[in-house]
């Protein structure tokens, strides 16, 4: 599959320990959080699986942000803003196909307000979704099928831009699309609200109550245009 990012997707492994947990993990109700299960009940073995399992979930988490270089895989808003929440995101829902749970090809990072407001467990970023799933494995990594610019599969900037200009304590941002997925993961993910011509940090937020810096004004209207 084509892999716009460093470190390339085919850089990560999981240790022999980490696909016997996931194996594990795979066969109990919601695998994703068997990290949060009470240790009662567990064998010792369980245990470690759920060490393991909680490990390679960071490991993953780490990847992908280095790999996005520290952005939303959506909104491209940048986490070391200390109000953006970060979630391991599933681009397939896992709930639609779970063996995909720990699959890194099909995990990216994305802000809290893109996964959990916005895109959900929703499958209309997919094409040929309507029967419900996958034909093959190797559909993930094909580009052809998602609507969207997929976190591991297109380059972001070939589809959108983001400028954010900050001018004392006021700041615009805007968004352009440079192609079709642009555009509709500008609909999608609602990137319209982040529009700010505000003082929020970017977080689809209130409105400013004071008037906006002369110097953004005028980029403010020339993004309107
Ligand atoms: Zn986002």
């Amino acid at each position: 599959m084509p892999d716009p990012y460093e470190p390339k997707l085919t850089s990560f492994s999981m240790t022999p320990q980490e696909q016997r947990a996931v194996d594990w993990a795979l066969e109990r109700e919601n695998s994703w959080k068997v990290d949060s299960l009470p240790n009662e009940g567990l064998s010792e073995e369980e245990k470690a699986f759920k060490a393991a399992i909680k490990g390679l979930k960071q490991r993953i988490k780490d990847f992908h942000l280095a790999r996005q270089n520290n952005c939303c895989c959506y909104c491209s808003l940048r986490f070391q803003n200390r109000t953006i929440e970060q979630d391991r995101e599933h681009i397939i829902p896992k709930n639609k196909h779970p063996e995909l749970t720990f699959s890194v090809e099909n995990l990216a990072v994305a802000c809290k307000t893109c996964n959990m407001s916005v895109k959900k467990a929703k499958t209309s970023h997919l094409r040929g979704f309507r029967h419900g799933g996958l034909r093959n494995l190797n559909w993930i990594g094909d580009p052809c099928n998602y609507n969207i610019p997929h976190p591991n599969v297109h380059n972001w900037l070939d589809h959108l831009e983001y400028e954010f200009r900050q001018v004392g304590r006021d700041a615009v941002c805007h968004y352009s699309a440079k192609s079709t997925r642009g555009r509709f993961a500008y609909y999608f993910f609602k990137l319209d609200e982040l529009e700010i011509f505000s003082n929020t940090d970017g977080q689809r937020g209130e409105l400013r109550s004071q008037p906006l810096h002369p110097t953004l004004v005028e980029l403010r209207d020339a993004y309107k245009q």
